[in-house]
């Protein structure tokens, strides 16, 4: 229930790219056009990244699966 914040911004720059350009919209029921203003936040133990989309200007939310460290 509860959000923790997390540093979007500290990510490699590949990784915020691939993030940014890695969207759903049920709007325009298309991928991959891309948001902007991102903002991360951890939930129920899973990682989300939310933003704007570019096209229509919807909030948009993805899952970032998270990989094994190590
Ligand atoms: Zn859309």
């Amino acid at each position: 229930m509860n959000r923790i914040d997390r540093a979007f911004d500290t990510r490699p720059d590949l990784e915020r790219e691939w993030l940014q350009d890695n969207t759903w919209c049920d709007a325009c029921g298309e991928a991959d056009l891309g948001m902007t203003s991102p903002y991360e936040y951890e939930q129920d133990g899973r990682i989300y990244v939310e933003g704007q989309r570019r096209r229509c200007g919807r909030q948009v939310r993805s899952e970032v699966k998270v990989e094994n460290a190590g």
